[in-house]
């Protein structure tokens, strides 16, 4: 495809952000163009929430925000514009209808991502919205006249370079190229050097909802096995910094799954500023010490005969066994009548307190997130506009905010994207004025 010597709106990346950006930024006679530099758009949202796409969460207003930390605040706007039933009520209208499952997940009935991606896409399409792919902006600067001029490398089916360097020029510019997690999906963080040339701030970036490594080879061990209703807490110096109840999973690395993943923001940040971070994973969380022990005591008595190892069977899914009697080096035919207190002791403190030394974390590879980003202290909450160069807009991780699994991200992306696009939509103003 030619493009147009100049655009009303260019934005960068065909993300939920972009797409959502650039519908709702749509008038009539008004000239769209959205850039994508992957071969298709939306590779993220294709395969979010394992192929079925975790679009949004139940929670209200307050819980939702909680979800993002303290920068949650930005989003109050956004959200009090555009919020989980709008998100919904909006698909519903393009066709694609949802369902709620646990922990206020909304998927679609279908189960298919791929469905919310053809949805925008057809949306766009009935718009007659520029969408070209295989084009990659590699840098934005401004004209004497105050336009912005968008350079653009296109790119082969197979991602390389073509060498042909087109220019096009624009009043409007929304940066909407994610963060830097799951590059292969695009998401390689080119927006954040777009971002810092108009001189806006751009916190460290590190990879969020990410697996963590953990030392010696127990994980490794136990790899494949997922725990369901425990709790794992962080612990430094032995103190408790945060803690989830959920789901886990042991890999050949260390631990991941969704509790693992929501701790993983504080794990990162310890780590970097080079705190000993424990993980204790506590696998009776129904049951305190008291109790447990109460229980311990009862099944040896009804049981004195039988062996250390059906007590255990008793208790944890076989896997866990081999490993728990390594640990607590009690042989595992030994007979329950010959048990000691500091035995029974040792293995309800096991059970409780089944810990293990953080060593790092995994690459933004693997990250589902990035935290870090444009720094929100700069953007207008309202608008997405940047506070520094008018006609500047941003939408989506790019920014500095992330959240934790639950739908709460791709609410965030669509939700500022509906932003940026509705205050596009109002706004006549030429771009690329220094404010
Ligand atoms: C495996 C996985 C599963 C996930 N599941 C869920 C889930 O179920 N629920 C949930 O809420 N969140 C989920 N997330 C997170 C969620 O997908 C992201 O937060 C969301 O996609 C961010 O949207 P975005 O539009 O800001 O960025 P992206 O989706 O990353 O889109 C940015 C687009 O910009 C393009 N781009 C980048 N730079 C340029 C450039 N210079 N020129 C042109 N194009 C460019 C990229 O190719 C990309 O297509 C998941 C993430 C991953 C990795």
């Amino acid at each position: 495809m030619m493009f147009e010597r100049h655009y009303d709106i260019v934005i960068i990346g065909a993300g939920p952000a972009g797409l959502m950006a650039g519908i709702e930024s749509y008038r009539p006679s008004r000239k769209i163009l959205i850039l994508e530099k992957m071969p298709r758009p939306a590779l993220k949202l294709r395969i979010s929430g394992k192929g079925r796409c975790n679009i949004t969460n139940y929670a209200s207003l307050n819980e939702f925000l909680s979800h993002f930390g303290k920068n949650g605040r930005f989003l109050k706007f956004a959200f009090a514009e555009f919020f989980n039933t709008d998100l919904l009520e909006y698909f519903e209208k393009l066709g694609v209808v949802f369902k709620l499952e646990q922990g206020g997940r909304y998927f679609p009935q279908n189960d298919k991502a791929s469905g919310v991606v053809e949805a925008l896409l057809t949306r766009v399409k009935a718009l007659k919205i520029s969408l070209v792919t295989r084009s990659e902006v590699t840098g934005i600067s401004t004209s004497p006249e105050g336009k912005f001029l968008v350079s653009i490398n296109k790119k082969n089916s197979d991602g390389s370079k073509t060498g042909q360097s087109i220019h096009t020029e624009a009043d409007n510019v929304v940066v909407a190229t994610g963060g830097k997690s799951y590059p292969g999906t695009g998401s390689t963080g080119t927006g954040y050097k777009l971002a810092a040339h108009f001189g806006h701030t751009v916190t460290p970036v590190m990879p969020a909802l990410v697996p963590i490594e953990t030392k010696g080879d127990t994980a490794k061990k136990l790899q494949g096995l997922s725990l369901r209703n425990v709790k794992a807490k962080i612990l430094v110096n032995n103190k408790k910094v945060d803690e989830r109840f959920g789901e886990m999973l042991f890999t050949d690395f260390g631990v991941s799954g969704p509790i693992i993943l929501s701790l993983s923001g504080n794990i990162v940040k310890l780590l970097q500023e080079k705190q000993p971070v424990f993980l204790s994973i506590d696998l009776k969380p129904a049951l305190d010490h008291e109790a447990l022990d109460k229980r311990l005591l009862r099944e040896i008595n009804e049981n004195s005969r039988q062996s250390f190892k059906s007590l255990l069977k008793k208790l944890l899914p076989r896997k866990l066994m081999p490993v728990f009697i390594e640990a607590l080096k009690i042989s595992e035919e030994k007979q329950l009548n010959q048990l000691a207190n500091e035995e029974r002791k040792r293995l309800r403190m096991l059970l409780k307190e089944f810990s293990f030394e953080v060593s790092g974390y995994r690459s933004f590879d693997e990250a589902i997130i990035t935290s870090g980003g444009v720094s929100i202290k700069e953007i207008n909450p309202q608008t997405m506009e940047s506070k520094l160069v008018k006609g500047l807009y941003f939408a989506g991780e790019v920014i500095d905010i992330d959240a934790d699994t639950g739908g709460f991200n791709l609410q965030a992306a669509f939700s500022t994207g509906w932003v940026a696009g509705r205050a596009l939509c109002r706004t006549q103003n030429p771009g690329g004025v220094v404010i």
